[in-house]
């Protein structure tokens, strides 16, 4: 009985320690809170006026240019794929 409840524990550790985790990789990824006084990817520092534009703001304007392109790239190349197949 004393090894089944120990491992009870252990499984209900594991539960909080995967509920933690999910949580705070959640706000990391929340575009909220404090702004980020330099640029997470280049560390370069981010205006005063994006800081307060974006609350929350993690990249510079060229950091986030990149990924927003990166973005449409990727969505601009599934929609020529539906596209195409629906010509055939
Ligand atoms: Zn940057």
């Amino acid at each position: 009985m004393a090894g089944g409840f120990a491992k009870d524990g252990a499984v209900q550790d594991q539960i909080d320690a995967t509920i933690e985790d999910a949580i705070s990789r959640a706000r990391g990824r929340l575009p909220r809170g404090e702004s980020l006084e330099c640029c997470e990817e280049c560390d370069k520092r981010i205006p005063e006026a994006r800081r307060k534009a974006v609350p929350g703001v993690r990249l510079c304007i060229a950091c986030q240019e990149q990924h927003d392109k990166e973005a449409a790239t990727f969505s601009g190349y599934n929609r020529r794929g539906s596209k195409d197949s629906q010509l055939r």
